[in-house]
């Protein structure tokens, strides 16, 4: 399938620095984008690191050489899966070398919400509350559930979807890259149909607007990804702006 994309991250309208990191290696269709946490320049290093390291591990798994799965195969998933699985794992490992060596950057972590695409085959990867959606035919649908503190008092239906959005320990979530390094990572892997489109984004995104939002904003948007992307994120700035945004909006076409 064709695909024609547009990634926007922007510093929003109340912090200093960006610690997002958005990338796009069209070749290998890989879609990464990384939200950082750890303070100063922390955040932004490691969800850099992040992406750097997981197309590192894209690249050089994308011929037909011998490769060693440095954390074993996953038979449970196709080969671009483990590809994926692997690169946000091996980034992990990356992330906590970093941290162990410079004491500035201790206690630096990043979420990834990761696409590898192989023909009509979307694989998503994701760790932490940076999610992907899926928008067809005029409908939005979370396909990632956060690893969030948030999100597991949803799902115990202690509060509501609304409620944790603006919850003070918004911002908490359960599992990062840099946390532990047996990173439990989840995958999935998705049939795309034509005129589908895949949204990436960071929680600067989803604290501001809701889903029903968001998804009239891609649907208006009529598969202009590049007009969707910039809407999403000045509708996410007029309602406060209170985090960096990123978003990553990846279209399939026959
Ligand atoms: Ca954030």
């Amino acid at each position: 399938m064709k695909l024609t994309y547009e990634a926007v991250s922007d510093v929003g309208r109340k912090r200093k620095g960006n610690e997002d990191s958005v990338f796009v290696n069209p070749e290998n269709k890989l879609f990464v984008v990384a939200d950082g946490m750890g303070g100063h320049a922390a955040g932004e290093v490691a969800s850099s690191i992040a992406v750097d390291s997981i197309n590192e591990f894209v690249c050089a798994t994308g011929g037909d050489e011998e490769i060693t799965w440095p954390f074993g195969l996953d038979e449970s998933i196709s080969y671009d899966g483990n590809r994926l699985k692997t690169a946000v794992r091996f980034a992990n490992r990356k992330v906590l070398e970093i941290t162990k060596e410079k004491t500035e950057y201790e206690g630096m972590a990043t979420t990834v919400a990761a696409v590898l695409v192989d023909g009509a085959t979307a694989n998503l990867a994701h760790v932490g509350d940076s999610r992907i959606y899926l928008v067809r035919a005029a409908t939005l649908s979370q396909l990632t559930s956060d690893h969030s503190w948030v999100n597991e008092q949803i799902q115990s239906g202690i509060i509501s979807a609304e409620q944790a959005r603006s919850h003070p320990l918004r911002n908490v979530v359960t599992r990062a890259l840099g946390g532990r390094t047996d990173l439990q990572v989840d995958m999935q892997s998705r049939e795309m149909e034509p005129g589908d489109i895949l949204l990436l984004c960071s929680d600067g995104l989803t604290n501001m607007l809701p889903d029903d939002e968001i998804g009239s904003l891609v649907s208006q948007a009529a598969g202009d990804v590049k007009r969707a992307a910039r809407d999403l994120v000045d509708a996410a700035n007029a309602r406060g702006g209170e985090d960096n945004i990123t978003v990553l909006l990846i279209k399939f076409e026959e």
